[in-house]
């Protein structure tokens, strides 16, 4: 009955948001959103084009939350902004986006000792392998600001660096002029920098998240690369330039000079 009504409902959100997306304007949505300032027409008519086919392409199931189509098309434009340079194939591993009105709660049990303990974790998105990105809607609302932290980015760069061998490990498949070896080398460097600055409590543009693993430093550091580029490229300037060349993006060049400030919220992300 469950899966019933979970079609039915699929099927009327696919029908009206075909119908809706039509009335977008989405020249005016793109004028709006902060992150797309500094992109040329060119590339601007490109991603799109490209969101268009996203949300054509991909299943949205709304649980619990009732997004508008113009608040989708936002969503599909800066889904589509990682991969404007690399082509929509590149999200070939997943098809569907379930978007939720609170917070995942997780509860595991972990090896402790002799024993078990139970702990207990909350996630504003997740990238299942072989499975859907989720995400906390909310905040995927505050998304589109230049201040380092985007939530739709850094699930679909798990999404991004799962094509490589089926898991996120900040291993994705290798690009044009970074060799493999070298963005690995690059990564426990700048990994055991970052988790240095934590510790020692100074100040770092990306987030102590980071320190969970290479696959959440290469989400978390992609997000500062698109959201807070100056930061990123002054503290890490050759991770900056490793995700330039496999980005095939600067955005430095269109982040304004007035936004260099970092304004931090939670950062959750699975
Ligand atoms: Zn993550």
């Amino acid at each position: 009955m469950k899966h019933c009504l979970l079609s039915w409902w699929r099927r009327c959100f696919a029908r009206d948001a075909n119908a809706n997306f039509a009335a977008v304007d989405w020249g005016r949505l793109c004028r709006q959103i902060p992150l797309l300032q500094g992109l040329n027409g060119d590339e601007l008519e490109q991603l799109q084009r490209m969101a268009l086919q996203f949300l054509r392409q991909k299943s949205i199931t709304p649980l619990g939350v009732r997004p508008r189509p113009e608040q989708l098309a936002a969503m599909a434009l800066q889904a589509c902004l990682p991969i404007l340079y690399l082509g929509l194939d590149w999200y070939r591993n997943f098809y569907e986006i379930i978007l939720l009105p609170a917070p995942v709660e997780r509860h595991e049990e972990l090896a402790f000792g002799e024993g078990w303990q139970e702990e207990g974790s909350s996630h504003l998105g997740e990238a299942w392998e072989q499975g859907p990105v989720v995400l906390v809607w909310p905040e995927v609302l505050h998304d589109g600001q230049w201040d380092g932290y985007h939530l739709v980015i850094h699930e679909l760069v798990h999404k991004l660096d799962m094509l490589a061998d089926g898991v996120a490990n900040g291993m994705p498949p290798e690009r044009p002029g970074v060799p493999i070896a070298r963005w690995q080398r690059e990564l426990e460097t700048v990994y055991a920098e970052v988790c240095r600055c934590h510790e020692a409590a100074q100040a770092c543009c990306l987030d102590e998240q980071a320190c969970d693993g290479l696959d959440e430093l290469f989400a978390i550091a992609s997000e500062c690369f698109f959201s807070q580029p100056l930061a990123l490229q002054a503290q890490f300037p050759e991770l900056y330039r490793l995700l330039a060349l496999w980005y095939q993006q600067d955005p430095a060049q269109r982040q304004p000079r007035e936004t260099r400030r970092r304004h931090g919220h939670a950062a959750l992300a699975g």
